[in-house]
């Protein structure tokens, strides 16, 4: 086991959580985290004001992010780690990749609207912290307002996932320049929660081919998407494909996420934490 309470993956108002980075700083450090990253969606608008916060509250900082990617015709996300905050090719990068987001929503809300939900875009904006990152998430919390649903899985279940009414397909970055950016930019990346595809064992065999080809370096193994069963399936994984492993809640929100920042399992054993192919990147 590594005993070392890492929490390398969570969200704040710059994407979809509802914490700032300082009070996200403020719950982890209460919780025991003594490394952080700060990961949201497409941005890392947040990341000087996540390491001064985790300065100020004794926890270790890695920048983060969590870069949305379409592979074999599905989303998947991939973290990044210890990269430079300020590297401009990562920064345009992003910028292309959140572009699309605004017209996506208006058709959301088309979608929505034609099932007699009216007034989703501007319902969901009032949610939104970070104008250039309107996710599906606001969406959900939109609909749990208006009392269409009890929580913001079964908003996702009836209206945002395939083939129900406010989905809209959408093109992310490609696998190779997520990886690039990173890894350019000095850091290292890692496939988030790999259980959540719905790939076949050919399809996540090729992700993970892939990813390494481009030069990706480590997997998470412990988040809060996984089961027990599926920190043993990935920790084998890792050691497989040889990919360091990293550990991370997921956190967005004390409202909706059920595991809280630096309350997941350690670590399992016999595996390369991510933490160590990037010591001379904390901070
Ligand atoms: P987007 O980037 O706009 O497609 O939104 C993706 C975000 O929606 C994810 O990062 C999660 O925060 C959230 N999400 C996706 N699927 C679900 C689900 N089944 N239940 C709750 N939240 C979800
Ligand atoms: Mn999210
Ligand atoms: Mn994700
Ligand atoms: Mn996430």
């Amino acid at each position: 086991m590594s005993i070392l309470n890492a929490d390398l993956h969570c969200h704040s108002v710059v994407s979809d959580g509802t914490l700032t980075p300082e009070a996200l700083a403020a719950r982890a450090a209460a919780n025991g985290v003594e490394l952080w990253a700060l990961t949201d969606h497409d941005e890392i608008g947040g990341q000087h004001r996540a390491m001064a916060a985790a300065r100020e509250a004794g926890m270790k900082y890695l920048t983060g992010t969590e870069i949305s990617v379409t592979f074999a015709g599905q989303t998947v996300h991939i973290v990044g780690l210890g990269f430079d905050p300020d590297d401009e090719s990562m920064r345009r990068g992003l910028t292309a990749t959140r572009g699309g987001r605004a017209e996506r929503a208006k058709e959301m809300a088309e979608g929505l609207a034609r099932v007699g939900i009216q007034g989703a875009y501007e319902g969901a904006l009032k949610h939104v912290g970070n104008p250039d990152l309107i996710s599906r998430t606001h969406f959900a919390r939109f609909l749990v307002e208006t009392g269409a649903c009890r929580d913001t899985s079964e908003v996702f279940r009836k209206y945002l996932t395939e083939g129900k009414p406010g989905f809209v397909p959408h093109r992310w970055a490609t696998l190779g320049d997520a990886v690039a950016w990173i890894t350019r930019a000095g850091g290292v990346a890692v496939i988030a929660h790999p259980a959540r595809y719905a790939f076949t064992a050919n399809e996540e065999y090729a992700l993970f081919t892939e990813f390494k080809a481009h030069g990706g370096q480590a997997v998470e193994v412990v988040t809060g998407s996984h089961t027990a069963a599926e920190y043993v399936k990935y920790a084998d994984t890792a050691r497989e494909f040889g990919l360091a492993a990293s550990r991370g809640s997921d956190f967005h929100s004390p409202d909706e996420s059920h595991t809280d920042l630096g309350q997941l399992p350690y670590l399992p054993g016999g595996l390369t934490p991510v933490w160590e192919l990037l010591s001379d990147r904390i901070r």
